[in-house]
């Protein structure tokens, strides 16, 4: 039996196959290596297609659809984390004006603090810079 990948997705940055050493391809396909039971074992792999499809057992066509999958997951998981960042730095400058102005609400701190809520929220975005980079 072969050895079992997962695409991980593909590559624009190696551009050589790594399988049968063709160079200046378009991209490559990144290929994880699994063990029996299904966890990465060892270093991703960097194939061209058609040895992509050759080492896995699959048909290029195959290869296609899990580099796309590969492709929509990642995207959707730094969607994920971005949405994640939004509401963290939602729920810090709420906290923020809070702390400082007594309310949790932009407009109405603006109008305590005597600035707009520009100016306002971009200090809130600072403290929060300066929160993360301290811890
Ligand atoms: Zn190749």
């Amino acid at each position: 039996m072969g050895v079992i990948y997962e695409v991980k997705g593909s590559s624009n940055d190696f551009t050589s196959c790594e399988l049968c050493g063709r160079t200046e391809l378009k991209g490559t396909v990144v290929l994880q290596p699994l063990d029996e039971d299904g966890n990465p074992s060892g270093d991703a792999c960097y194939f061209g297609t058609s040895c992509a499809a050759t080492a896995a057992g699959w048909t290029q066509r195959e290869v296609t659809t899990r580099v796309k999958a590969a492709q929509t997951a990642e995207r959707e998981r730094e969607n994920t984390e971005r949405a994640a960042r939004w509401q963290e730095q939602r729920e810090f400058c709420a906290a923020w004006y809070l702390q400082h102005y007594g309310t949790a609400n932009l407009i109405a701190a603006a109008v305590i603090a005597d600035t707009d809520t520009v100016d306002l929220s971009a200090q809130a975005l600072r403290a929060h810079r300066e929160s993360l980079t301290t811890h």
